[in-house]
């Protein structure tokens, strides 16, 4: 008898991580199924490389629940989990500034968020420009680099036991394989992380996750300390000093591409912010297709009989090892999950429907 396979369809971060996590807890119990991964271009290069790599629960959720609290709970896994990857990935708890300037909402973005007048602002930050008002604080968020962390993390599951066939399109899904494009048909139990493009994988129950492009700038010559989120846009500092300026928020389909637009909008947030990156040098600029859904929560579950990590929209960095571990337990122990992230919930509000 054929030994039992998990087949996962799509190498961006979610793959590559519900990989790892899953051969490493079958490691620990001495074996299990054979992990596959089928990636039908480069592993990492779609949206997961094309990230920011801002790590802020607490912003980004808005105060709404559920997404804060698995946010918390993914950002506290973080350390444990890039060092267990055994190479370094950019990351760093470098706090996060929410600047207000004339006109912004002065409003708190979280409970955990104290705030600084301008000086107390610019004693921490002291590129921020002199008219803003002050900024919320929030320590704890973090930032890695996505370019750093996805060759980390797929390196690491194949070296955990998983294998990568890339160049391999999956053109038919169903509960017990996958098709390829070549015609092979690849048994196994499925798991699909792909991404943005999850609404178009064949045979997989229509899931309403559609693509949200984001343009992202990288500056160099004008170094900060902290990740800076204005009212439309944010600065993340690297560790080389440069800083990833971003980012637009489109509804564009899957257009790929930089715009003039898109980067004149994301320049004129970062300097108006930080006045000094007028003269910093302009070192390239790309975009990427966020996987967005209707309520902006991620799909995590299983849809006739099919398993779905997908739709992270602007936290899958974020999100990725709390995603995978919970993933990784409910396929090797049938653990159960979070019911509010099931892949089924857009049918039963008849979202499917809206998939554009
Ligand atoms: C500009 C931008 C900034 C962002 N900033 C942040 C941030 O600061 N923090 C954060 O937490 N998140 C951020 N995100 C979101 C984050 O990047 C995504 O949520 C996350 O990368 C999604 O990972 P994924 O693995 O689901 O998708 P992807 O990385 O897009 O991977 C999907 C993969 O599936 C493959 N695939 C698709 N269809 C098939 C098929 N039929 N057969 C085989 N393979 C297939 C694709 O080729 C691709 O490699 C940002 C996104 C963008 C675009």
């Amino acid at each position: 008898m054929e030994r039992d396979r998990v087949v996962i369809v799509g190498g961006g971060l979610l793959g590559c991580a519900v990989a790892l996590e899953i051969a490493r807890l079958q490691g620990a119990r001495g074996g299990g199924a054979e992990v596959v991964v089928l990636e039908r271009a480069i592993v990492g290069a779609e949206a997961s490389s094309a990230a920011a790599g801002i790590l802020a629960p607490r912003l980004e959720a808005h105060g709404r629940e559920p997404l804060r609290s698995i946010g918390v709970e993914s950002l506290t896994l973080y350390p444990a989990w890039v060092a267990s990857l055994g190479a370094d990935v950019g990351y760093a708890r470098v706090g996060l500034l929410k600047v207000v300037r004339p006109g912004d909402s002065p409003a708190s973005p979280d409970v955990d968020a104290r705030w600084l007048d301008a000086a107390a602002a610019r004693a921490m930050e002291p590129g921020l420009a002199p008219d803003i008002l002050g900024a919320w604080s929030l320590p704890e968020e973090a930032t890695v680099d996505p370019r750093k962390l996805l060759p980390a993390v797929h390196a690491a599951a194949a070296a955990a036991g998983a294998t990568f066939r890339v160049g391999e399109e999956v053109t038919a899904t169903d509960a017990a394989g996958v098709t390829l494009a070549s015609g092979e048909r690849v048994e196994g139990r499925v798991v699909v992380c792909a991404g943005a493009w999850t609404a178009k994988v064949p045979g997989l129950r229509a899931l309403p996750v559609r693509p949200v492009r984001g343009q992202l700038v990288a500056l160099s010559g004008a170094p900060i300390r902290h990740v800076l989120c204005g009212a439309g846009g944010y600065l993340v500092p690297r560790m080389d000093g440069r800083v990833i300026a971003g980012a637009t928020v489109e509804d564009v389909g899957f257009s790929r591409g930089v715009t003039a637009g898109g980067v004149r909008a994301v320049l004129t947030t970062a300097t108006a912010m930080v006045p000094g990156l007028a003269s910093a040098s302009f070192d390239g600029a790309w975009s990427g297709f966020r996987p967005g859904t209707p309520d902006e929560l991620p799909a995590i579950g299983a849809v006739d009989g099919v398993w779905v990590a997908s739709g992270h929209y602007r936290n899958g960095i974020l999100l990725a090892p709390l995603t995978a571990r919970w993933l990784a337990a409910a396929i090797v122990d049938g653990a159960a999950l979070p019911a509010v992230f099931s892949p089924g919930r857009f049918e039963e509000r008849g979202g499917a429907a809206s998939v554009g």
